[in-house]
């Protein structure tokens, strides 16, 4: 099936919004297995929007359009798209009462041109909209799928999430099951030279790799029948892959590696406490992101200058005049200091140049210690992350929880 996106608004083609819509969509349908071949922006001028659905119906067996179901004049997706595929539109009675039943919950009066948002395409699956007025809706003509979706982000998304995507996975033929095996430590390019064999003999499943935010991740993606199906077939499949990559897997389906640092920690009875520098948080931020936390998190730090480094920490004055606030002993008196303070089994330590100059004695921005203590014993972890400061700061946030991970499952540093 190849499909097709058109987004409906001036206020994108004019650079006021940008176009998110697009990018959930296209996530969407690759979680599906639908290949999107093509993705228009037009206006809402109802004369270039049928030009768009022309070309358009010529060359996709699926078209999705978000926007314009809004109860305005400049609103005429729903009339434009019914028009050019010959299509009434009828009043969808229980669409109106939804409606009707919004307003009066937010306490509001309904005008009249509500009304229109419950005028429908003949025949079509109407796809209920729990989040706004406008319901999305889904037909077929002359062997096109045609899909509306609203534009706002907070409708668009649930409603394609949720019954726009079922709808698809059954049009897909059969259901979909992906895995993903979250990897740090290697690159890109390592990853790929170990699967490479591996990626080019499977059809079903299919391997994806992707690099982000200094973290790569394999996508296993089986098509079957049911999810019982595909499930086996992804089992021997995620098996090898984590067998080729090694240590460098710390977890499948996990959301993050805080997520993955939130699991271990609080399976195992281990709490932590962090005293950060050059991050001034982010690394505390990213483990309270995960709800949960308290279970195991007593606190950070934000231990910027040397003085607060020293009463809070206890890190030795002399350390700090012969190596400097940026130095392995730093971090190291710091992830001891602060596991003392707090009373917990593992404590971090991260000090270091973020950038963008470099240290006063020539060390270079984007050198960063992190020290990671457990039971009084402490190691430390030396890193470059040169590709400015807030890329400098995730790259030690990840390091560190990569470093808690792996002292934390006995598996020790490398
Ligand atoms: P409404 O009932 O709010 O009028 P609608 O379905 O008619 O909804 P539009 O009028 O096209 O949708 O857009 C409403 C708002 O939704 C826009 O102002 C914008 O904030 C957001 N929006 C629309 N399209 C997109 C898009 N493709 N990506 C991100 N946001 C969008
Ligand atoms: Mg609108």
């Amino acid at each position: 099936m190849k499909a097709e996106m058109i987004a409906v608004g001036t206020e994108i083609l004019l650079g006021d919004i940008v176009n998110t819509n697009a990018q959930m969509i296209s996530l969407g349908l690759d979680e599906l297995g639908i290949d999107l071949f093509y993705q228009t922006v037009v206006g809402d001028n109802p004369e270039r929007l049928r030009e768009v659905l022309d070309i358009a119906r010529r060359r996709s067996d699926l078209i999705i359009t978000t926007g314009g179901l809004g109860p305005t004049l400049d609103d005429l997706t729903r009339e434009t798209i019914a028009e050019a595929f010959g299509k009434t539109l009828v009043l969808h009675k229980p669409s109106l009462r939804r409606i009707t039943a919004f307003f009066d919950q937010i306490g509001k009066d309904m005008t009249q041109n509500n009304v229109k948002q419950a005028m429908l395409p003949a025949g079509c699956k109407v796809l209920d909209n729990d989040w706004g007025t406008a319901p999305g809706c889904v037909f077929t003509a002359d062997g096109v799928h045609v899909m509306m979706l609203p534009g706002p982000p907070k409708e668009c998304t649930p409603m394609f999430r949720t019954a726009g995507m079922a709808y698809l996975s059954q049009l897909a033929g059969g259901v979909i099951v992906s895995r993903r095996i979250r990897i740090f430590g290697m690159g890109e390019s390592a990853m790929e030279d170990r699967l490479h064999t591996l990626m080019a003999t499977s059809t079903n499943p299919t391997l994806a790799p992707y690099a982000k935010d200094g973290e790569c991740m394999v996508r296993v993606t089986a098509k079957a029948h049911s999810v019982q199906e595909a499930q086996q077939l992804l089992e021997p499949a995620v098996q090898q892959v984590c067998d080729k990559l090694g240590d460098a897997v710390y977890g499948v389906d996990v959301d993050s590696m805080e997520h993955a640092v939130a699991k271990l920690l609080t399976e195992k009875g281990l709490t932590l406490s962090v005293a950060e520098s050059c991050t001034g948080g982010l690394l505390s931020k990213r483990i309270t992101d995960v709800p949960g936390a308290s279970l195991f998190y007593k606190g950070g730090a934000c231990t910027y200058c040397n003085e607060i480094k020293q009463k809070i920490l206890g890190v030795k004055q002399e350390t700090l005049e012969q190596f400097t606030a940026v130095s392995s002993q730093t971090a190291r008196e710091m992830a001891l200091g602060i596991a003392a303070v707090y009373g917990t089994d593992l404590g971090i330590g991260i000090t270091g140049y973020a950038g963008p100059d470099d240290g006063e004695d020539g060390t270079p921005a984007g050198t960063i210690y992190i020290g990671i203590s457990y039971q009084g014993k402490a190691q430390v972890r030396r890193i470059l992350s040169p590709r400015g400061r807030d890329r400098a700061r995730w790259d030690a946030a990840n390091h560190a929880l990569d470093m808690i991970l792996r002292v934390a499952q006995g598996r020790g540093l490398v």
